[in-house]
């Protein structure tokens, strides 16, 4: 028996991504083998195929940083034939093979049983990006923000953590302004629930360390000057989250916005967050994330187009989030 999958492989320093007929036995060790129905492409998986940043740990590879599907056999506790599953991050695309194959076999600890009202689909199209857009509102929860404190900024809007941000944080209640370098995507922003568009350009240049206050809290995916300009002009009291670094990894701010401001700025990191804390994030999502908006971020792709997909979206021409089929 085989199936499809994307193998990356490096020869000298070249790195290509081909469509290959791989085995059972060719997967890696783990005590779940999992019939995966959905990938997806986030920014990670696209700097990983192309080798611009140094994800994949081993050659060859499977890539792809998340998959859902169904459990086929397990030796796991708790998890058993039939589960419907979803994994993100641990060793995914980096030192274990990924998402994006027709089976993988992973750590059960890996694996989290998906709520029952979303599907392998719905779990793919949310994806990294829109669990790691649920971990930013749970930190803004926990350092204190609600809607009455004021507007939130989300940066990087037309993205997949952006995207998932804006419909989040509106479905709570917030207003929420957008940043985008998309002015002619504002239609689709505002029906996520944007009410109200700032072109990004505005916060992408060097500026003051401390500067009028202008919202109450951020969700940040872009690092560099922006999340420097957004921390800037951050509220009294108010949280900033960080979790990307679409414009860059420096982060050239002052001390001012936590010292005069009382300023608190969290980190996201998805990857090695405990599972208790995924939990949380996947139940909150199933609660609080409007599937109808979802589907309006989400569009379908099989796995021979990943590649295609990923220039794409370093062209910065995708919107939303990119779902593959891998069947
Ligand atoms: P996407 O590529 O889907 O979105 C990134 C968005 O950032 C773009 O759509 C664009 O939005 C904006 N952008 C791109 N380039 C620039 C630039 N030079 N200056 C300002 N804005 C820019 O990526 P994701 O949403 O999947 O991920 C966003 C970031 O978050 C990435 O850096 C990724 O690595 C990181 N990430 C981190 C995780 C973690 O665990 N910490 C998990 C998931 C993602 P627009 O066109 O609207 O301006």
């Amino acid at each position: 028996m085989t199936f499809q999958a994307l193998l990356t492989s490096k020869t000298g320093d070249k790195i290509t991504t081909s469509m290959v007929s791989l085995s059972e036995q060719d997967l890696m060790p783990g005590d779940v083998l999992v019939d995966v129905d959905y990938s997806t492409v986030n920014y990670k998986d696209a700097m990983a195929i192309t080798g611009r940043s140094d994800i994949i740990r081993q050659f060859p590879l499977i890539p792809g940083i998340d998959f859902a599907g169904t459990v086929k056999t397990s030796a796991y506790p708790g998890i058993a034939a039939g589960d419907r599953v979803v994994a993100n991050g641990w060793g995914l695309s980096q030192t274990h093979h990924g998402g994006y194959a027709q089976q993988a076999r992973v750590k059960g600890e890996w694996l989290l049983k998906l709520p029952a009202t979303l599907s392998t689909k719905d779990a793919m199209a949310i994806g990294t990006a829109g669990y790691t857009a649920m971990l930013s509102v749970l930190a803004l929860e926990h350092g204190g923000l609600t809607p009455q404190h004021g507007d939130v900024l989300v940066t990087g809007a037309n993205g997949g953590v952006g995207s998932i941000a804006i419909a989040l944080l509106s479905g709570l209640g917030y207003r929420v302004v957008a940043s985008t370098g998309r002015l002619e995507e504002s239609d689709y922003l505002r029906k996520l629930g944007a009410a109200d568009i700032i072109d990004r350009r505005t916060l992408s240049e060097k500026g003051a360390p401390i500067a009028r206050e202008r919202w109450a809290g951020a969700v940040d995916s872009v690092g560099s000057h922006t999340l420097a300009n957004v921390l800037a002009h951050t509220k009294y009291r108010g949280v900033v989250t960080a979790c990307g670094l679409a414009q860059g990894l420096d982060l050239p701010t002052s001390v001012l916005p936590f010292i005069l401001r009382n300023v608190t700025l969290a980190g996201i990191d998805s990857v090695n967050a405990p599972q208790q804390v995924r939990i949380e994030a996947w139940a909150r999502l199933a609660r609080d994330l409007d599937l109808d908006k979802l589907a309006r971020t989400t569009h379908v792709v099989g796995l021979a187009e990943v590649p295609a997909v990923v220039e794409r979206l370093f062209a910065g021409t995708i919107r939303g989030r990119t779902v593959v089929d891998v069947n």
